[in-house]
C-alpha cells in the first residue's frame, strides 16, 4: 500500500506525494471508496474538505463522506435522508407502541395511591350526602 499510489492519485493518474491528503483515507485496495465520493462531491472538493479540518477528525469525515456518497448513489433523490426518515418512522412506531403498552400496564397495575385518594373522596362525599340527608330527616 505504501509503494503504490492511493485510490485518488490512481484515479487522477498522478504521482502520489508522501504527504497526500487522500492516501490515509482512500487506499488503493479500495478504489470503489474513492470512486463513490469522487462521483458525488468531486475529487478536488474532497481534498479541500479534508484540508480544512483538523487531522484527528479526517478519518471520521472521510468515512462520513463515503457513507453519504454511497447513500446518494443508491437513492439519488433522498440520499442518507431516506435512511434517516425511515429510522425516524421506526422510532415513531416504537414510541406509539410503547405508549399503548404503558396504557395496558396501567390498566392491570394495582394503583394504591389512587385507591387511597378515592376512598378519602368517597368518605367526604358520603359525609356530605349524610349531612344533606340528616338536614331533611328530623
Ligand atoms: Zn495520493
Amino acid at each position: 500500500m505504501i509503494s503504490g499510489r492511493c485510490a485518488a492519485c490512481k484515479n487522477q493518474r498522478r504521482k502520489c506525494p508522501s504527504d497526500c491528503i487522500f492516501s490515509p483515507y482512500f487506499p488503493s485496495n479500495d478504489p470503489q471508496r474513492y470512486a463513490a465520493v469522487h462521483k458525488i462531491y468531486g475529487g478536488s472538493n474532497i481534498g479541500k474538505m479534508l484540508q480544512q479540518i483538523p487531522p484527528y477528525v479526517r478519518a471520521q469525515a472521510a468515512e462520513s463522506l463515503y457513507y453519504e456518497a454511497q447513500s446518494r448513489i443508491q437513492d439519488p433523490i433522498y440520499g442518507c435522508y431516506g435512511i434517516i426518515s425511515q429510522l425516524l418512522q421506526q422510532i415513531h412506531i416504537a414510541e406509539t407502541e410503547l405508549v399503548k403498552i404503558q396504557a395496558q400496564i396501567n390498566i392491570f397495575k394495582p394503583q394504591n395511591p389512587q385507591v387511597g385518594y378515592q376512598s378519602n373522596f368517597d368518605v367526604s362525599m358520603r359525609q356530605f350526602q349524610f349531612a344533606g340527608h340528616s338536614s331533611h330527616t328530623p
